[in-house]
């Protein structure tokens, strides 16, 4: 039968409200899906990140055949498959000869480069699954000087209406509640588990091709139980907002050997291939304050995470890239250590979250950002292997929001478009919100030694470093003024162990 219009969805696209889908008319129409080897190795995915993509794909190709739509659908073992997207749009352009080849904005800046010499004439639609537009949020951009999230969340919160009064006022008379969430975990706290979803019969087939045939990635499939269909996600949120959602305003920020998740959703992986719509997630969230089941301090410190953080990132991406890609204000040019990948180091610290990473394909945001992101900060390690490495290892990682948060939030290599200053920050800082260092071989009370902290050193090295930059930021007036009052030979010493420690690190 002939097709009129060809719809490409990628497979980050799981949503039935696409805008390349919205307006499908099933007697006329085809979806076009492919597993492309291309998109599975360009960096050495986690198994378990692209086992979720492919067996989220394969449970939504069913789900949309069940509603009569046709689909063509390439399976990456298929001995027909050019293994790019570019090459199956179009062979399926040559078989089909579709009138219309629509597709929706891609995640990537990559893709969205080949995307438009797919085929002649290919329709590119907005992505609307986010709440602020590219082009929205460009305007937004140019009505100011600097760009801060606090001041695009609150315009979120006023167009969404979400957590907000009658009078058009922040529910709890502040917009943010950010001070209320730094609470350290009591001595034993009662953390519930997250719900698992064991793979069935469709993933445990795509858990052996990848295990097979996508060879190279950062670690393995096994123990994969992620959602992989709408409904699972739903319930994986419903379960969070339950049992976690309570807990996430207080301890936000901490930490805990063996507690990868702690409160926090772990719905990103979901949330990101279009199984659950941000605003939907946010509006059950704040129905659970409404009802009184969890506290304000939650819904809003969970709702800015997701109207605030996560469209903001996707803003600056799509407002800065390419150029963004390429930015290193900061000269950082050592190269990744091997623990990033094999965890093999003495820092307590450092080891739990790769060792967490590696099993699980997620860490949280403090664990990504003061742990493994303050490292390669003070470390000064380049931005591309950094990023490179965020976006392997990491079940939700697509460039739009892990590039701005690697290379702005973590690396202030952007010199602060992102952030107005580096999360820099000492041991002290993960052993406040932690209980790492209690089992580390190095003293978090040391600066200077054998034993030393290396957070400690390596924090100290990094503001002396960039001193001469920093100096006219407010931000970071206090380290400064603290470095100045440093006795001098405790700075040479510091400096020079710091020096030896990163030699050793090549
Ligand atoms: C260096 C670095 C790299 C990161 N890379 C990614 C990435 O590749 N993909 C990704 O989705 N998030 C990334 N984040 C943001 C954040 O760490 C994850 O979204 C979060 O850990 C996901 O786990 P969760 O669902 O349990 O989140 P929760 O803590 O429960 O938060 C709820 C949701 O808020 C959103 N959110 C929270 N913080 C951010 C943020 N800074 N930017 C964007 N969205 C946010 C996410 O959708 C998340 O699911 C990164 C953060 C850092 C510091
Ligand atoms: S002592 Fe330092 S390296 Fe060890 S866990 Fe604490 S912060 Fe990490």
């Amino acid at each position: 039968m002939a097709v009129n219009v060809l719809r490409v969805v990628l497979g980050d696209q799981l949503s039935i409200g696409l805008s390349a889908l919205v307006d499908l008319d099933p007697r006329h129409d085809m979806v076009l899906m492919a597993e492309a080897m291309e998109e599975c190795t360009y960096v050495p995915h986690h198994g378990k990140k692209v086992v979720l993509v492919l067996s989220a794909m394969r449970h939504f190709a069913a789900f949309v055949r069940g509603r009569g739509i046709r689909v063509r659908y390439v399976r990456l073992d298929d001995p027909a498959n050019t293994q790019t997207l570019a090459g199956e749009v179009r062979r399926a352009v040559a078989d089909l000869k579709p009138s219309r080849v629509v597709v929706t904005e891609p995640g990537e800046y990559r893709v969205l480069t080949g995307m438009r010499e797919w085929c002649e004439g290919i329709e590119i639609l907005p992505d609307s699954r986010f709440i602020c537009s590219v082009a929205d949020f460009r305007l937004w951009a140019s009505q100011r000087h600097g760009l801060r999230m606090e001041f695009f969340y609150r315009d979120m919160r006023r167009r969404t209406g979400l957590l907000m009064t009658a009078s058009g006022e922040p529910e709890g008379g502040r917009w943010n509640f950010d001070a209320e969430n730094r609470k350290r975990l009591p001595a034993d706290p009662a953390i519930p588990d997250r719900i698992r979803f064991p793979p069935d019969s469709s993933t445990g087939e795509v858990m052996e091709l990848v295990r097979t045939r996508v060879t190279g990635g950062f670690a393995d499939v096994d123990g994969f139980d992620f959602p992989v269909t709408r409904d699972q996600a739903q319930a994986a949120l419903a379960d969070f907002i339950a049992h976690r959602l309570p807990g996430f305003g207080d301890w936000q920020d901490a930490m805990q050997t063996g507690q990868p998740t702690l409160f926090h959703a772990v719905i990103s992986p979901a949330l990101n291939v279009g199984l659950l719509d941000p605003l939907e997630i946010c509006q059950l969230v704040e129905a659970a304050w409404r009802a009184g089941r969890v506290r304000l301090n939650a819904a809003e410190g969970f709702i800015r995470q997701i109207i605030g953080w996560r469209e903001f990132v996707r803003g600056i991406y799509w407002l800065k890239m390419p150029e963004y890609g390429a930015l290193n204000v900061l000269g950082a040019e050592r190269p990744l250590p091997g623990f990033f990948w094999n965890g093999k180091t003495d820092m307590a610290c450092v080891k739990a979250v790769v060792q967490q990473t590696r099993r699980d394909a997620y860490a949280h945001h403090i664990q990504r950002l003061m742990v493994m992101g303050n490292f390669a900060l003070l470390a000064g390690l380049h931005p591309d292997e950094v990023d490179e490495w965020y976006l392997a290892v990491y079940a939700d990682a697509y460039q739009w929001v892990e590039m701005p948060n690697t290379r702005g939030m973590a690396l202030f290599a952007d010199g602060g478009i992102v952030g107005s200053k580096p999360y820099a920050a000492s041991g002290a800082y993960i052993n406040r919100m932690s209980n790492y260092c209690r089992g580390c071989a190095f003293d978090v009370k040391q600066a200077t030694g054998p034993t030393a902290c290396p957070f400690n050193f390596l924090y100290w090295d990094f503001i002396a470093r960039h001193a001469a930059r920093f100096a006219s930021n407010v931000r970071m007036a206090m380290p400064l003024r603290n470095l100045e009052r440093m006795e001098p030979v405790r700075r040479d010493t510091i400096r020079m162990q710091a020096a030896a420690f990163l030699e050793a690190l090549q």
